[in-house]
């Protein structure tokens, strides 16, 4: 499925899965990256990002899998 979308959380890009070029574990899940800049702000503060992300897009899961 590389039409999965999937969000950059610490930008709010949001693209297929297959188009990423950066990405990172974190908990378990694989986040995907518009740059290793958003990725390096991630690895630095991820609860910060990833609670960011929710208020902003309630109840979308940044990295779906599939
Ligand atoms: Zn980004």
């Amino acid at each position: 499925m590389g039409d999965v979308i999937v969000y950059d959380v610490v930008c709010g890009m949001k693209t297929a899965k297959g188009n990423w070029t950066s990405s990172t574990e974190y908990g378990g899940k694989t986040y995907y990256f518009c740059c290793d800049g958003c990725k390096g702000a991630f690895e630095k503060s991820p609860e910060y990002h990833l609670s960011n992300f929710a208020e902003d897009y309630p109840g979308v899961d940044p990295t779906p899998e599939g």
